[in-house]
């Protein structure tokens, strides 16, 4: 059994769609998928249908945009009703507050003299829900950058004019939503988020008192002694772990399925709906 449950297609900024996306997972040996697309559930369907050809199993997935103490914080969902009305609003609010910022993104970005940024921005989202690595490939694409990580450097990283958060729901009102419509909320990649242990475990707590139950244990490209950290946090929280590779597309991306592996000590998240 191989479960990944965090990755991305094209219905958000992820470069296959759900249908090659699960091929390339069932060649790569997983056996439990859940597609958890930035802020929307659009490519779950047709997961869904092609995975009865591999037996594979879908969990319902989401990874929702939210900000504590001022900081972007990812929730994935995992395991809810995806018809569920607080789930149904909660994706309308989301895509609404994305193209929003998309917009003011898009205006920073003209002001700081990129004209045409917006058009180009949505050329290339092409109906996905926008995010800013589609306005990395419009600035690539404008010769303005001669890659994403110079584009996140220079124009969308922290700090930087691109870099728009404050439209993001509280991350209580996310753990919120997915608890709601009967699902586990998991805090993605924490190893991203650049914290010392002591601000990591705020953030733990937090989400404990909003209702949060897991927490990603081991993710594509963080490494063992951290994953073994959050094993451990895993023990003091009470915390299920759950595990995923973050995969957006082949290179320069982490491989669907790969990951160190999660401590034999961990609850798993799949424990709860097995
Ligand atoms: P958004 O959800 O629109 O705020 O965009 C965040 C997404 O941008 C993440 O999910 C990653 O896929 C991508 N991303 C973030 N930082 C970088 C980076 N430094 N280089 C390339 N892609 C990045
Ligand atoms: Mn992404
Ligand atoms: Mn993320
Ligand atoms: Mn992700």
């Amino acid at each position: 059994m191989l479960a990944d449950l965090h990755c991305h297609s094209l219905k958000s900024d992820g470069q296959l769609t759900p249908s090659d996306l699960v091929d390339r997972a069932a060649e790569k040996g997983v056996t439990m998928l859940a597609l958890t697309d930035h802020d929307t559930l659009n490519g779950i369907d047709e997961a869904r249908q092609q995975a009865i050809k591999h037996q594979m199993e879908i969990i319902s997935g989401i990874e929702f945009s939210s900000v504590w103490n001022g900081v972007g914080i990812h929730i994935v969902g995992l395991g809810f009703d995806e018809s569920h009305p607080v789930m149904q609003a909660a994706v309308k609010r989301q895509e609404e507050c994305r193209y929003e910022r998309a917009v003011t993104i898009a205006q920073k970005l003209e002001k700081q003299g990129i004209e045409g940024i917006w058009e180009k921005a949505v050329e290339i989202a092409n109906g996905a829900q926008i995010g800013r690595p589609h306005f990395a490939q419009a600035l690539i694409e404008m010769e303005k950058v001669s890659n994403m990580a110079q584009a996140f450097k220079k124009y969308l990283g922290a700090g930087k004019a691109g870099d728009v958060k404050t439209l993001w729901p509280e991350m209580s009102e996310v753990v919120g939503w997915i608890r709601d419509s009967g699902g586990v909320a998991v805090i993605a990649h924490p190893d991203k988020y650049k914290m010392t242990v002591t601000k990591l475990k705020l953030l733990f707590k937090a989400f404990k008192d909003a209702g949060g139950n897991s927490i990603e244990v081991t993710t594509g490209g963080m490494d063992a002694s951290f994953s073994k950290r959050m094993a451990q946090l895993c023990e003091e929280f009470d915390f299920m772990g759950s595990q995923g590779s973050d995969f957006h597309g082949p290179r320069p991306w982490s491989e669907l399925g790969k990951f160190v592996p999660m401590a034999k000590t961990v609850k798993p998240v799949w424990s709860h709906w097995q």
